[in-house]
C-alpha cells in the first residue's frame, strides 16, 4: 500500500470504486473517466508501478483474467470488439503510477484509439533495430 497511491486507496476500500472483480491479488473496477461504457480497469493489488516490477505469478494471473473479463464486458455493455492497453511509463501516456490494464470495449467507427501516425523506416534500419532488440534479450 503506497498511501499517496489512488488505486491503492481503491484496493483497501478508501475511496470507493464501481468494482466488477475481486479475488485475493487482483482487482477490476470501471474507469472514472470511460472511453467507452465498460471501460475497466485491471489492477495488482499490490502496489507496482510497471510491469517490468510485478511479480510473475501476479504477472500470470492479471493476464489469464483479461479474457474472460474482457468478454464478460462485452456481454454486458454490448460491444463486439475490445483494446487491450497498458500504459507503461509517463511517456507512454502512465498518469497512475500503480500497474493497469485498461479494457476499453468497441463498437464500429467509434473513435477510440484512431491516431496512429506510422513513422517510415528503411529496411536496414528495421534490420538493425531487430538485432539491437535480439541482442538485449
Ligand atoms: P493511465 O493514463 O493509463 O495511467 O490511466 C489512468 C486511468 O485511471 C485513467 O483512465 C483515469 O480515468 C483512471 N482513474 C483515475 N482515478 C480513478 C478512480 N478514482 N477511479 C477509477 N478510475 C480512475
Ligand atoms: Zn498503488
Amino acid at each position: 500500500m503506497v498511501s499517496d497511491c489512488i488505486f491503492c486507496k481503491i484496493v483497501a476500500g478508501d475511496i470507493p470504486a464501481n468494482k466488477v472483480y475481486e479475488d485475493g491479488e487482483i482487482l477490476a473496477f470501471l474507469d472514472i473517466n470511460p472511453l467507452g461504457r465498460g471501460h475497466t480497469l485491471l489492477i495488482p493489488k499490490v502496489h507496482v508501478a510497471k510491469l517490468r516490477d510485478c511479480p510473475g505469478d501476479i504477472l500470470t494471473k492479471l493476464t489469464a483474467c483479461i479474457s474472460p473479463l474482457a468478454e464478460a464486458i462485452l456481454q454486458a455493455v454490448g460491444a463486439e470488439a475490445y483494446n487491450v492497453l497498458c500504459n507503461n511509463g509517463r511517456a507512454a501516456g502512465q498518469l497512475v503510477e500503480h500497474l493497469h490494464f485498461h479494457i476499453i470495449p468497441r463498437l464500429p467507427n467509434d473513435g477510440v484509439l484512431t491516431h496512429r501516425r506510422p513513422l517510415e523506416l528503411d529496411k536496414s534500419t528495421m534490420a538493425s533495430i531487430t538485432e539491437k532488440i535480439q541482442g538485449m534479450l
